[in-house]
This record gives C-alpha cells, sequence and structure tokens, in this order.
C-alpha cells in the first residue's frame, strides 16, 4: 500500500495523506478524487510517500486517481511550490489558480478536431536593423538561463526581435511563452505571430476565453502538441515540456501583479521559471521597471537598447503648455485647442489623455461644503452624466444625481474638477462637426466594445480621442499625430513612491501612440511644472535619464529596488481592530532581522463597509525577507484573529 501526499484547493499550507492501493509513481501529477470533511474533492498528487505522520488506520482511502490526463510534469509542480513559498500562499491555492476550472473540477474538456497546421507559403520578414541584430544574436548564443532587457521606443522593432528569437527557439523544435499584459493586445499578437509561423501550432491562454478552449489549449500544451502560447499572465502557467524561450512583453506593465488571491508577479515568475528550466527570458519594453533597469545597469540582465524607429524615423516633438500662464477653458489650453483644430483641418487624429473617468470626481454644495462620499468606502462618488449616476470606482456603489444639495437644501449643486466624460462634451461643444470618442472602462466596458472602438479609430471614423491609460498600451494608430495630456501633475507629488514611474511610462507609451506612419507626431503636456525632470526627460525621449535619476531618489530613500518590501494588510469592522491585530502581529515578530514599521491606516482606509490597514516589512536582504516571512506566517496563523478580521499578506507589494 502506498500513501498519497494529495494537495487540496483549501486555505491550508499543507498536502494531506490518503492511501491508495494501486498508486504508483506514474500518479504523481495526476488529479486524485479524496473523500474531504463530509464530501469529496479533487486534487493533484504531489508524492508517493510509504510512511505517514497520521496513523494508518486513520487514513482515508483515495476514491479514485484520474488517469485520464498526462501527468503535470515535476517542473510545474516545482513552479507552483516556489509561487507558495515566495508569495506565502496555501500551495492548494497556487495550483487552483495555476489550472484551467475545467481540469480543477477534475473534468476534461470535449475534444475537436485540430486545425490542421497551415502548410509554409511565402513570409516576408524584414532585414533586421544592426541593433535589433545584435540583440537577436546575443539570446540565440546564450548558454542557458539569462535575463536580457530590451529596451526599445514604440515602434522600434522589439516585437520582430521576439519573433526571431522565437523562429529559431522553433526551428529547433522547442517551445516558446510570450506574455503581454492585456487580452486586448491578443489578437493583435496572435495574428502577427500565425502569418510570421504558419506552421505553428499557437494557443492562447488568457481569462478570456472559454473554459472548454482554455483547458483544451492547457493539454495540448502539456502534451507537447502546441508550439507558442501567448497570454495574459496566467500563461505563466501553461506547462510547456519543451519550454525553451520566455518572452514578457511591455514588462513594466503593473496588470502582470496580480491584486487578490495569490499576489504574484507572473513576470517575476517568468523569470524564476526560466531560472529553473536554465532556459533564456527577454523582457521587453519602452520604458521599463526600474526593477528591471536596475538590474540591467547592475549587470545582472543583459541590456539591449533598440534607440530608432523601425519604420517612422522621426519620434514625435514633445513640449509643454505652461498652464500657469496660459488661461484654461473648460480645462484646455488655447494651444491644445489650437493643435486640435489643426489636426482636424488635415484629416488627422488625435488623442486627449486623461486619466480620469467618469463626468467629474466629486459633487458638491458651495453653501455647506456637503460633497459626494461613499458610505461604504473612504472615498468620493464620481459623477457620471452619461447615464445620469453618482458612483464609486472602489465598491461600485451607486445612486441617483441630487438635484439639491442633501444636507442644506441649496439648489445650486456642482460637479468639481474634471474627468474623461466631461472633457469630451466639452470638446463636443468646441468642435461640433468632430467625430469625438471616449475610450475608458465605462465605455469600453467589454473586450468586444474595446475592440470595435479599435477598429472605428484604425478605419477613421474618430477624430479626436478622448482616453484614459486604456489608450497608452501597445496599440498601433497610424493617423494619430496628436496626443494632448491634461491633468497629468498630480502624479508628480504623489504619496505612492511609484506615481513617477508609472506616469512617465503611461506619457512616453501615450505619446508613442502618435506619429507611427509617415506622418510626424506631436506631444502637448499642460502642466503648472514645465521644469519638472519627468517632463524634461520625456520631451527629450531620455528614459535613461529619467530611470538613473529616480534610481538615484529610491536608493537615497531606501526604496526598492534596494530594498525589498511585503505588506501586511488587516481589515476589520473598525479601524481599531485591525490596527490593534497588526500591532499584535508586530509584536510576533519579535527581534526581527527586517524592519517592520507602524501598523497604519491605508490611504483607502475604508473600503465596501471594512476598515483597512497595513504594515509594511522591509528588508535589503531579499533572503532573509524570505525566511523572516516563512517563520511570521505560522506565527500569524496561530495567532487569535477576531471574527470580522480578514487579513492576507503582499509581498513585493506594488501599489500602497
Ligand atoms: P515594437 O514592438 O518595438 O513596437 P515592432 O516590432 O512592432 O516594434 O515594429 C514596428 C514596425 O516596424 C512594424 O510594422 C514592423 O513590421 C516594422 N519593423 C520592425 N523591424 C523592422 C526592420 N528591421 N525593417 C523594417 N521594418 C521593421
Ligand atoms: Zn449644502
Ligand atoms: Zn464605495
Amino acid at each position: 500500500m502506498y500513501i498519497l501526499r494529495i494537495v487540496l484547493d483549501v486555505p491550508l499550507p499543507r498536502l494531506f495523506d490518503y492511501r491508495a492501493e494501486d498508486a504508483s509513481q506514474e500518479d504523481i501529477g495526476k488529479r486524485a478524487v479524496v473523500p474531504f470533511g463530509t464530501s469529496s474533492k479533487v486534487g493533484l498528487v504531489m508524492a508517493l510517500a510509504e510512511t505517514s505522520d497520521q496513523p494508518k488506520e486513520k487514513l482515508k482511502a483515495v476514491d479514485a486517481v484520474l488517469r485520464d490526463m498526462p501527468s503535470l510534469p515535476g517542473d510545474w509542480l516545482a513552479l507552483c511550490e516556489f509561487c507558495a513559498r515566495y508569495y506565502q500562499f496555501p500551495i492548494g491555492q497556487v495550483i487552483a489558480l495555476a489550472l484551467p476550472p475545467l481540469l480543477r473540477r477534475g473534468k476534461l474538456p470535449r475534444l475537436i478536431k485540430e486545425r490542421p497546421p497551415q502548410t509554409a507559403s511565402i513570409v516576408l520578414k524584414p532585414e533586421l536593423l544592426p541593433e535589433q541584430q545584435a540583440a537577436v544574436k546575443a539570446i540565440a548564443s546564450a548558454g542557458g538561463f539569462e535575463t536580457f532587457l530590451l529596451h526599445g521606443i514604440t515602434g522600434s522593432g522589439k516585437t520582430e526581435v521576439y519573433l526571431r528569437a522565437i523562429e529559431r527557439v522553433l526551428d529547433q523544435g522547442g517551445q516558446a511563452a510570450m506574455l503581454v499584459p492585456e487580452i486586448a493586445l491578443t489578437p493583435q499578437l496572435e495574428k502577427r505571430v500565425s502569418e510570421r509561423f504558419p506552421a505553428a501550432r499557437v494557443v492562447s491562454a488568457h481569462s478570456g476565453i472559454s473554459d472548454g478552449t482554455r483547458a483544451r489549449g492547457f493539454l495540448a500544451a502539456l502534451d507537447g502538441r502546441v508550439d507558442i502560447v501567448l497570454g495574459t499572465r496566467l500563461s505563466v502557467f501553461t506547462p510547456l515540456p519543451r519550454l525553451r524561450l520566455i518572452v514578457v512583453d511591455e514588462e513594466h506593465d503593473a496588470s502582470f501583479k496580480q491584486q487578490e488571491g495569490l499576489r504574484y508577479s507572473a513576470r517575476d515568475v517568468a523569470v524564476f521559471r526560466a531560472k529553473q528550466l536554465n532556459i533564456p527570458i527577454v523582457l521587453g519594453s519602452a520604458t521599463p521597471s526600474l526593477e528591471s533597469f536596475h538590474h540591467a545597469v547592475s549587470g545582472r540582465y543583459r541590456l539591449f537598447s533598440l534607440t530608432r524607429r523601425a519604420v517612422a524615423e522621426a519620434l514625435p516633438e514633445v513640449r509643454t503648455v505652461d498652464t500657469r500662464k496660459e488661461k484654461l477653458q473648460d480645462g484646455v489650453s488655447a494651444a491644445l485647442l489650437g493643435a486640435l483644430a489643426k489636426r482636424l483641418e488635415q484629416g488627422e487624429q488625435s488623442l486627449v489623455f486623461l486619466n480620469r473617468r467618469g463626468y467629474a470626481p466629486v459633487l458638491a454644495c458651495p453653501a455647506c461644503g456637503w460633497v459626494s462620499r461613499c458610505r461604504r468606502c473612504a472615498a468620493n462618488l464620481v459623477v457620471h452624466l452619461a447615464d445620469k449616476r453618482l458612483r464609486c470606482h472602489h465598491c461600485g456603489m451607486e445612486g441617483g444625481i441630487p438635484r439639491v444639495c442633501p444636507d442644506c437644501g441649496n439648489q445650486d449643486i456642482h460637479p468639481f474638477g474634471r474627468g474623461t466624460q466631461r472633457l469630451e462634451s466639452a470638446l463636443t461643444e468646441r468642435f461640433p462637426t468632430a467625430r469625438i470618442l471616449r475610450i475608458d472602462r465605462d465605455s469600453a466596458s467589454t473586450p468586444k466594445k474595446w475592440q470595435t472602438m479599435l477598429d472605428s479609430i484604425h478605419e477613421g471614423r474618430a477624430d479626436i480621442l478622448v482616453g484614459t491609460q486604456m489608450m497608452a498600451k501597445g496599440h498601433d494608430f497610424p493617423k494619430l499625430t496628436l496626443v494632448g495630456v491634461v491633468g497629468a501633475d498630480a502624479a508628480l507629488f504623489a504619496a505612492d513612491f511609484r506615481a513617477p514611474e508609472r506616469l512617465f511610462s503611461q506619457l512616453m507609451q501615450g505619446g508613442g501612440r502618435s506619429g507611427r506612419a509617415d506622418l510626424p507626431g506631436e506631444v502637448l503636456i499642460q502642466t503648472e511644472y514645465p521644469e519638472h525632470p519627468l517632463y524634461r526627460t520625456l520631451a527629450e525621449h531620455d528614459y535613461a535619464a529619467f530611470a538613473r535619476a529616480q534610481l538615484e531618489e529610491r536608493k537615497q530613500a531606501g526604496f526598492p529596488p534596494f530594498s525589498f518590501q511585503a505588506l501586511l494588510r488587516a481589515e476589520a469592522k473598525t479601524m481599531e481592530t485591525a490596527l490593534n491585530w497588526l500591532a499584535a502581529a508586530r509584536v510576533a515578530a519579535g527581534r526581527a532581522v527586517v524592519t517592520l514599521y507602524d501598523p497604519v491606516p491605508m490611504r483607502l482606509h475604508r473600503l465596501m463597509n471594512l476598515d483597512r490597514a497595513q504594515l509594511l516589512v522591509e528588508s535589503v536582504n531579499r533572503p532573509a525577507l524570505q525566511a523572516f516571512l516563512a517563520a511570521w506566517m505560522e506565527q500569524l496563523h496561530a495567532m487569535k484573529a477576531p471574527g470580522d478580521l480578514r487579513w492576507h499578506l503582499d509581498v513585493d507589494p506594488l501599489e500602497f
């Protein structure tokens, strides 16, 4: 008789032992149905053992080992174990995330006939530019694990470099994985990849595809029948027995980090996976994360720069508009209005970038000081005039727009500040004949709507686009020649030390949307701080100068990447409960080798009727932090927590 160590989707960081009469080594990595409590669960066999800590007579028998699916390979199990360890998360819940839902439930997808691979047609490939050539050559000659940072402005031919590197891997019979930050970017990339590799089998892996399709793709990958996997952060968990190359495009993008449950960074997990498999990994971006850039500067990563655009030679001209001197009309300067009018005349497209959706961030009464607050969160209700609602952007609570002040009855209440809807209506008034398209999470609420919008931009059915950061990501708009930036200054002085990095990246990426084809582009930034180094380095298209200055500041302050952080967050019905529990957690840590800061309320200190607080843990030594967290987690799990308190740990947090 054998004992199977089985991992189950439960919030406990441990395996469960079951008896199995007919088990074998082959069962490791297979799903199994086991009795659990009063019902049964589907788990995954992690190990085969001869003995158990439990007395034998107490062990229950496995109901069935599901042998209808190939075993998940050892490296896949090890990857999940790494995530569990690194992010201090129960292994069963890591595996539950890594497995497609259908497989997790013990089922198999219906098989469908596969599309036979195209017979090779003639594929056109551009001749590589010298900088591309150098990168491709270096990636090809990597002897094993090596991290390449491909820093190249938008349109400089990074994707072309990825495709060449992938081509080589496929020629040698290997598999490649390519991660992108956004579902919306996968169709266009998929098209480009399939056109380049007509004979290759390409599958997409992201949360936007059906359960059946996802499970089929996963199984095909596991079987080795897939050549290229394309997908969002989840796809980092696709089993690929012949994986020889990983590419992470737009590696700086915050959406690679999951903000709930297993708070993993798909980019960091991808680097671990490359190391584990001893294969090269390419991280690409026009504005690398400061973490990655720091590694490149310090020699841990190999840096390759693509400094010129592959097609359009000229970079957009970036200028600031000093809003202390220029009077604004509805938030827009005469300079920007003039530039918009010129594009309309020339039949070109413009984008006005404002990273705040809704009509106005708040409704207020000037007579008594009432403001529209969310009853459940420490946040204002945002005015949405498009559907005449007040809405909380944090918890989704909404209501009608009152006609009079609910406190004093004053009829003269106003929306204050400006969001995309307000900008849209101001521009509509200003340019009544222009076709204005607003693109934010309200108007592009589904991938399908987003795609329809992208299509109308491409087909030239829009003149002025008003958009949030959604517009800054990875799309080409050949007729777009002007980008106006409104309301960006707030990020210069935000409390979050990553805000400038994010702003620079958004503006650089957003500006990069302009002037891609033969039409020169222009970027106009409205600001009260035209001399700010962030805007100056942006105008000079000098990411490296910006990054070095930021890294110097981070070094002085001891912020990442010069230290490593974790946040313990707690939420409860009262702030006192949350803070007290965190204080107890801090006491439990005793005299630690890491730095533990005082528990403090979070910036959004109330969400959905729960008060939220956090405790920052920091160390200059990652292994020391890891060792501390592992020991501390055991103490935290053992600590008594009030019934209404929930807590979690966020390792390498991006949001504070
Ligand atoms: P990025 O990924 O950096 O935005 P792409 O790889 O998409 O850049 O390249 C931008 C455009 O330039 C694409 O249309 C691509 O086909 C083209 N391109 C890339 N490399 C070359 C090259 N060496 N010669 C000619 N065109 C190229
Ligand atoms: Zn009032
Ligand atoms: Zn709310």
